[in-house]
């Protein structure tokens, strides 16, 4: 493959979303792009059984449209929310995954789901599951010239819903804070939920302790406060520009409050439109 072939010093181009803005800055300067773009067959979306498959270069605004993606709600609100118009008509699935940045959206909203990384390099290919994928902030396992191929995402079965909200001071910045939740229901009771925390840490944060809080008890008032006070405590945030670390863990426990509400309602069968919240 040409990206091994080259080494190091060379980096693929999907987008440019990310990769081109770190160029301009001096942050990156790799002295060969492999523009992905002219690979025929990268980009689509396919359903197979309970299966969806992204293609590494399906551009978010491509989720965005898809009927077959609306099968997973959360996957529209996360790919309607991402930036604007431009950027989500250039980003793709792939390079976001790929560049891993603590600020992505996709990695938190996925990290809620049943999702898999497909890859591909001079070795074959393999499947990683997301969460082993993603390492660090910016830090994935792939080996050098080896490639995202594919994501795929098992469809969650009936009785679920989902939801993912990102707060944001404008359209073409990233979040302050954003949460994903998937949840199945039994009646009024949570049978099983997935609750992922962005940009209050270095990688989505799982937060483990508020799915406790719900998982296996009804939702109420009560159980959804204690899901906030631990994904409150789960968050791990720099203070920036976006606001005070104290000040993100307010806002991420409400984000988990509105998501929580929203997946509930989905899960019953209730058409519910989100979008990002803007500061
Ligand atoms: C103004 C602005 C606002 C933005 N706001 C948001 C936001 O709110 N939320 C959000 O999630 N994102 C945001 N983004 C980023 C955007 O979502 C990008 O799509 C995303 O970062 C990935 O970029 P890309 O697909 O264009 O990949 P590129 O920029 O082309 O590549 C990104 C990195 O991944 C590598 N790469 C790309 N494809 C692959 C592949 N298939 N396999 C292995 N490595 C690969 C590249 O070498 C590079 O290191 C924003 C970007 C801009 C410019």
């Amino acid at each position: 493959m040409l990206l091994s072939q080259l080494g190091d010093e060379a980096r693929p181009l999907a987008g440019g979303q990310s990769l081109i803005p770190l160029m301009k800055l001096r942050l990156a300067s790799p002295a060969h792009l492999i523009d992905l773009n002219f690979v025929p067959g990268t980009s689509y979306i396919k359903g197979e059984a309970d299966t969806l498959r992204f293609g590494a270069m399906t551009r978010h605004a491509e989720i965005e449209n898809s009927e077959l993606a609306r099968k997973v709600p959360l996957l529209h609100d996360c790919a309607a929310g991402i930036a604007d118009v431009q950027v989500r008509n250039r980003g793709t699935i792939g390079g976001s995954v790929a560049e891993a940045d603590p600020s992505g959206d996709w990695a938190v909203a996925l990290a809620t789901l049943d999702c898999e990384v497909g890859c591909i390099g001079n070795n074959g290919e393999r499947t990683v599951p997301l969460g082993d994928f993603i390492t660090d902030a910016y830090t994935t396992v792939l080996e050098p010239g080896e490639l995202v191929k594919e994501i795929k995402v098992k469809v969650p079965a009936k009785g679920s819903g989902g939801a993912y909200l990102a707060y944001k001071r404008a359209a073409p910045v990233y979040a302050s804070a954003s949460a994903a939740v998937h949840l199945t229901m039994d009646k009024d009771v949570c049978k099983d939920v997935a609750i992922a925390l962005g940009c209050v840490g270095l990688t989505a944060i799982r937060a483990k302790e508020a799915e406790a809080a719900l998982r296996g008890r009804a939702v109420t008032e009560k159980s959804v406060a204690t899901a906030m006070e631990a994904a409150r405590s789960a968050a791990d945030p720099q203070a920036d520009m976006r606001g005070s670390a104290e000040y993100k863990r307010t806002l991420v426990a409400a984000l988990v409050k509105r998501a929580i509400d929203v997946a509930v309602r989905r899960a019953r069968g209730e058409q519910v439109e989100v979008g990002p919240i803007y500061a």
